[in-house]
């Protein structure tokens, strides 16, 4: 049975995961993303070490934002600079909530 837990909440987003699917679900409004626990733990390790600034694009409202592909080839994430801040913050929180319930339920 799926039992998912809120492991990490900042902003408009939310991670979930089931210990029994072992999957990692993001959330954010209308974008739902899905990972098992190694994707996502890769999914962290490629993202973690990038700068808004480094990447910064204009959106069509000209508004600062970054594109970040996913690993579907059409589908990309676009975040403006406090979307980018909150999404990472979640992952990082997850990540370290994730080494937490290990141990107590290893
Ligand atoms: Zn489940």
């Amino acid at each position: 049975m799926c039992t998912p837990t809120v492991i990490a909440r900042k902003g408009n987003i939310a991670v979930t995961q089931c210990v029994n699917c072992k999957m990692v679900n993001i959330w954010n409004k209308s974008i739902l993303i899905s990972f098992t626990f190694s994707q996502f733990s890769s999914f962290v390790d490629v993202t973690s070490e990038l700068e808004f600034d480094d990447y910064l694009e204009s959106s069509p409202g000209g508004e600062e934002i970054v594109v970040l592909a996913t690993p579907y080839p059409d589908i990309s994430l676009v975040f403006t600079r406090e979307e980018w801040y909150n999404f990472f913050a979640a992952l990082a929180e997850a990540t370290y909530m994730q080494e937490i319930y290990r141990m107590v339920h290893s």
